[in-house]
Order: structure tokens, then C-alpha cells, then sequence
């Protein structure tokens, strides 16, 4: 009955560590994958998650029990907090209804799925470009989708003025994806006068900005920093949404480890939105699994932990900062023809080359180095002793 199954293409991002694994030569190179890699090319597993989980195997109490449908109820005020900040108003009037997801990817598919169950106007508009993942999540999840335009190819900055127009252009009342920081895949952020111009279009058209958060202290190294958005937009007192994951800023990547958090405008109202929610859920996946959720909540209420987490967080946004520099000093003893400035000012995991897609198959079939066609390399996968061998990459690639 499925002779007629078509062969399905790889996942453009996942797909390049499949053909990396097939590739034989030992100067390969995986910058596909946004994974954080220590200097010497390996997966982390940080010290804190390390010891949250002999402090979890040591409590004698702790069983296998199914968790609620919405999940660790501890981990779901942290995760909140984590985003809107200690002293967020919203909070203390219980205004936010949280529940544990399936890494960032689950808590936009469950955002998806209640906007199309629940919002009258269920669609949304994405920047061009967006994470790839994107484009499949809103439309499966009941949401059908737009762009809007984003980033210059020009400036390798930010299209502001274009941004702005298509904001005024979509209709009252839609959906807005933002991503919180570190912008996936450009590296391109709004400054804080633009998130202000931002907001302003969005809230005067009252449409709904949905937060995409994958990288909250990766960008900048500060959690708070990297929460300005978020929290500016919780400030003025209108809703929005915001999807949070814990893959990269704990490098529990594999433990899908997340939250979706709706911010109502009273608490009767976010408790009504928890009931949908679970109704959500329970027919999808029923409930969440205990165990990363577990490590990310003992990390985030444990003060000593929690220090120390800010601690190897900074670290690997400093060690991903210092990768920059090294590309763009490589870059530059090699005298490659091109402007290389946005190596520098892009933030986050990612830079977003300018490099077309002949330009990378070059550099794969040449230089054995992945990564996803439109040119995105992940700073994370990079070290001292690799970057020598992409910068000659590169340079060969743009001299022809
Ligand atoms: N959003 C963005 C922008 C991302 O880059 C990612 C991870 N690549 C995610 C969401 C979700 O990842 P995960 O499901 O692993 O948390």
C-alpha cells in the first residue's frame, strides 16, 4: 500500500550533517548545525547541567510518574521569569499562562495550533528570511503564513524602512513573528530605537507580536539583555506570545527542553487560555517529558547554580564572539575582495555570509566544508585551529 511513497528530500539544515557524516576527508568541517562546539570540536554538556542531574538522581523521592499535561509546574514560573524578568507586573498579577513544550519547535507548533483554534485572525507574518522551520510549523499548525521584509542583502543589515512599511502594510489584528535575539539565520538585530518603532506600528494596528526566543543569553552573553524585546512589549500591557528553549543557552539540545508562554491581559483570562492549552496538548503528545525540564528548573531556582550557569553561558557567547574576530582578522590577512565588517556586527550563532549558493558547493566540494545553501555558517562550530582552513575556503570561493 505505500509503493507510491515518494522519497522525501533531507531537511535542508539536518540534511547537512548527513552528507558531512558520509564525507571520508579528515579536514572536514560541520558549520551547518547551529550546536555549540567546544575549541577543540566537541558537543558541551555544561558543568551545571552536570551537577543539577547528580542532584536529581540523588533526591530519593523522584519517580517516573506522568507529569501534568502542561508539565513541571516550577520549571514553567522559572522559564517565565526567566523571560520577563523578576519584577515583571504581568507575573505578580498572573497574567502569563505557561506550559512546558517540546524544545522551542513544540512551543511553536502549540502556539500555532491555539492561534488557529482560538484567534480570529490566524495568520502570520514572517521576516524574509526566517529559520526554515518556520514556514512549516505555522502553516501545519492551522496558521497560514507571510513575509515581511527583514534584511538588506546590501547593507547585510537590518531593511527597517522596509520592515516598517510591510508591518503597516499587513493587516489589523495579524500575527507578528519576532525572534527575541541573535536573529536565525542573518545575525541581524534591531537596535533598541528600532525595536521602539517596531512596537509602536505593532501595537498601533493591534496585531499580536509572537516571540521566538532560541537563544536568550547566547546573543549578547547577558540574559537580561537579551530579554529588551520580550520585555518591552510585555511592559506596554498588550498581549503577545513567546516561545522559549532551552537547547543552546543550557546545551540541552537533545533533553527538548522549552515553553510557551501567553501574556493576557488579566488573570482570568490567562487561566481560560491554560485550560485551551492543555486541550491542545493532550490530544498531541499528552504530556511532556520529566527529565530536561527537571535539570533546566533545578538550574534556574538553585541560586549557586544558576550563577554559575550565567558564568559557562558567557563563556560560550564570549568563545562565539572570539570565532568573529579570528574569521575576520583570517579574512583580512588574506586580502579576500569584500566588505567582511558584518562578521563582526552580526550576532549570535550564526553568520550570515553573503556567500551564494555555487560559492558554497565550492567550498564543500573543495574544502569539505557544510553548511546550510544560503550561505549561513555557525560561529559555534568553529575553533582556532579550523578557522584557518574556512577563511582559505572562503577566499577561494570569492576570488573564483
Ligand atoms: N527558533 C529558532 C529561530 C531556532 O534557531 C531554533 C533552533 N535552531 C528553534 C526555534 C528551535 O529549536 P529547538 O526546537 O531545538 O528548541
Amino acid at each position: 500500500v505505500f509503493e507510491n511513497v515518494q522519497q522525501a528530500p533531507e531537511d535542508p539544515i539536518l540534511g547537512v550533517t548527513v552528507a558531512y557524516n558520509k564525507d571520508p576527508s579528515p579536514s572536514k568541517l560541520n558549520l551547518g548545525v547551529g550546536a555549540y562546539r567546544t575549541e577543540e570540536g566537541k558537543p558541551l554538556v555544561l558543568d551545571v547541567v552536570k551537577r543539577a542531574e547528580q542532584q536529581l538522581v540523588a533526591e530519593k523521592s523522584r519517580n517516573k510518574e506522568y507529569q501534568a499535561i502542561t508539565g513541571n509546574q516550577q520549571f514553567n514560573k522559572l522559564s517565565a521569569r526567566l523571560i520577563l524578568g523578576p519584577d515583571s507586573p504581568a507575573i505578580a498579577k498572573n497574567c502569563v499562562a505557561t506550559v512546558q513544550a517540546l524544545s522551542g519547535t513544540g512551543a511553536l507548533r502549540i502556539g500555532a495550533e491555539f492561534l488557529a483554534a482560538h484567534y480570529a485572525k490566524p495568520q502570520i507574518f514572517l521576516p524574509m528570511p526566517t529559520w526554515g522551520n518556520h514556514n512549516k510549523i505555522f502553516p501545519l499548525g492551522g496558521v497560514s503564513q507571510k513575509p515581511y521584509r527583514y534584511y538588506d542583502p546590501k547593507t547585510r543589515g537590518l531593511d527597517y524602512e522596509g520592515m516598517l512599511e510591510d508591518l503597516k502594510a499587513a493587516p489589523d489584528g495579524a500575527v507578528i513573528l519576532l525572534h527575541a535575539c541573535a536573529h536565525n539565520p542573518t545575525g541581524v538585530d534591531p537596535t533598541e530605537e528600532q525595536w521602539e518603532g517596531i512596537r509602536k506600528v505593532i501595537r498601533s494596528k493591534n496585531q499580536l507580536p509572537f516571540f521566538d526566543c532560541a537563544y536568550q543569553g547566547f546573543a549578547s552573553g547577558s540574559l537580561d539583555k537579551d530579554a529588551y524585546a520580550v520585555r518591552s512589549f510585555v511592559a506596554d500591557g498588550g498581549e503577545c506570545l513567546i516561545s522559549q528553549s532551552f537547547a543552546k543557552n543550557m546545551g540541552l539540545y537533545g533533553e527538548r527542553v522549552g515553553a510557551l508562554n501567553i501574556v493576557c491581559r488579566s488573570a482570568p483570562v490567562a487561566s481560560r487560555v491554560d485550560s485551551q492549552l492543555k486541550l491542545v496538548i493532550r490530544p498531541m503528545y499528552s504530556s511532556p517529558p520529566v527529565h530536561g525540564a527537571a535539570i533546566a528548573a533545578a538550574i534556574l531556582e538553585d541560586g549557586n547554580l544558576f550563577k554559575n550557569w550565567t558564568v559557562e553561558l558567557k563563556g560560550m557567547a564570549d568563545r562565539i564572539i572570539s570565532m568573529r574576530h579570528q574569521l575576520y582578522d583570517a579574512l583580512q590577512e588574506r586580502g579576500t575582495p569584500g566588505d567582511w565588517d558584518h562578521v563582526l556586527k552580526q550576532i549570535g550563532m550564526f553568520t550570515f555570509t553573503g556567500l551564494n549558493k555555487s560559492q558554497v558547493e565550492f567550498m564543500t566540494r573543495e574544502y569539505h566544508i557544510y553548511m546550510t545553501s544560503d550561505g549561513r555558517i555557525s560561529m559555534a562550530g568553529l575553533s582556532s585551529r579550523t578557522v584557518p582552513h574556512l577563511a582559505d575556503a572562503m577566499h577561494a570561493a570569492v576570488v573564483g
